[in-house]
């Protein structure tokens, strides 16, 4: 395909994605592999490095392998071999579940890295590819003509593309400028999430990831490596709306008051200048994903939330079906964009629907939940069940239903 030869667009290839995100680079590296021309704005000054792990299979997994980039992604290793649930001094409700029959029960083709990794894997690729990745840019106002889209950008400065993708996130701005107010769209599940990266000490981690909870509220800790860890809050609240970054930690300290095993003391261990990561579990529901040259994918039209855990695999998946439509209709977005949205809306709003329902179980509301869900979760993961267990769980990609 060449997109300059379609007489639809302004005369060449070059397209707009706002977002260095997972969404937005997986994105630029297939268009570019399809001979259009992208070019990635990113709101940050360089890439982010704050993050979480990630469990990766099923459709992300298989974007990854389509793409090539399966081995660096199998490199990334972190001393984790195993999750456990612990009470509140720290010992095991029931044994620990070793991560390589979790792999085993994906084929072989699971492995878990934090989102940053991830992003650094496909920003190489971009940039070894030659798409300019513009960071501290952001766009200021957006104009569609009937020959292209004009964006403005934030340094003031305007210019013309054939078509812009909005690849940025959950609150995405591109949304909010061609679409309307986030409201409108967004779904608060009752849960905020609070992530932070940690020196570690005598906390007795181990090398597994290690799951606390209590009515209301989770904690997850794993480590990184010997010196450093990751601690993973996650808990019930009504809509506090959007808070100030110097008042997350003490809210998070109050949030875990009281709580058991190490929460309240990692918290406290928190250097002061460590940014958490900070966010409300909302999803993204929206009637359409595109309009004229114009299309929003990952989080910014379809975030699932950290309930789901498969926000990135459907940020590739839309990525793929875009770029894959964009080249079957040879650059025609009035036929590729429609055709894109029509395939992977129906999973992205069952994966969503799913993950409401999963909410409760994810963070127990009760002491009576907990203790009927111990012996549960223990077949779960079980020789036996947990095949079953995860192919219930996205196992099986989405991509191969699509022709
Ligand atoms: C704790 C946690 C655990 C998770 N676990 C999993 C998991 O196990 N498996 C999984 O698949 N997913 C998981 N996810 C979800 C996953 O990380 C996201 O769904 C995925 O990263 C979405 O990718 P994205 O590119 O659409 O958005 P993002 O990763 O949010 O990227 C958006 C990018 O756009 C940039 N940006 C924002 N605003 C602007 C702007 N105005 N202009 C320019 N750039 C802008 C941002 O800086 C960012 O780089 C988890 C999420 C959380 C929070």
């Amino acid at each position: 395909m060449n997109p300059a030869s379609d007489v639809h667009g302004i005369g060449d290839g070059r397209v707009l994605i706002s977002g260095g995100g997972i969404a937005g680079l997986t994105l630029a590296i297939l268009l570019r592999e399809s001979g259009w021309d992208p070019v990635v704005i990113e709101r940050a000054p360089a890439m982010r490095t704050e993050g979480y792990m990630m469990d990766f299979f099923g459709t992300g997994w298989d974007v990854a392998e389509r793409m090539g980039l399966v081995r660096e992604i199998r490199e990334v290793r972190y001393p984790i071999d195993a999750l456990e649930y612990v009470d509140k001094s720290g010992s095991p409700t029931f044994p620990a579940v070793p991560i390589e029959r979790v792999r085993r029960a994906f084929g072989g083709k699971y492995t878990y890295l934090r989102r940053s990794d991830l992003e650094r894997i496909l920003f190489h690729r971009a940039s070894g590819a030659g798409v300019p990745v513009l960071f501290d840019t952001t766009i200021r106002s957006v104009q569609e003509t009937g020959a292209g889209v004009q964006v403005t950008f934030s340094d003031g400065t305007s210019d013309t593309f054939r078509l812009l993708f909005g690849a940025d996130g959950v609150h995405s701005r591109v949304r909010e400028l061609v679409f309307g107010r986030e409201s409108q769209f967004d779904r608060f599940l009752g849960y905020y999430i609070a992530g932070f990266h940690v020196p570690r000490r005598e906390y007795g981690i181990g090398r597994s990831l290690k799951i606390y909870e209590e009515p209301g509220r989770v904690l997850w800790c794993y480590p990184l490596d010997e010196q450093s860890m990751d601690a993973v809050y996650f808990f019930r609240h009504d809509d506090v709306g959007r808070l100030a970054h110097e008042e997350r930690l003490a809210f998070v300290r109050t949030q875990f008051a009281g709580a058991g095993w190490i929460a309240e003391q990692v918290l406290q261990d928190v250097p002061a200048a460590e940014p958490p990561y900070f966010d409300a579990m909302t999803q993204i529901g929206m009637p359409a994903w595109q309009t004229g040259r114009i299309a929003l994918l990952g989080d910014a039209c379809g975030c699932l939330t950290p309930l789901a855990g498969q926000g990135s695999h459907m940020a590739m998946a839309g990525a793929y079906v875009l770029s894959r439509e964009l080249q079957r209709s040879g650059g025609d977005h009035r036929r590729a964009f429609p055709a894109y949205e029509r395939f992977l809306k129906p999973f992205v709003t069952k994966k969503q629907d799913d993950a409401k329902r999963f909410a409760h179980q994810f963070v127990p509301a009760s002491r009576l939940q907990m203790a009927i869900r111990y012996p549960l979760l223990r077949m779960t993961y079980s020789n036996l069940f947990i095949g079953r267990f995860l192919a219930s769980f996205g196992a099986k990609s989405i991509l191969t239903e699509y022709a």
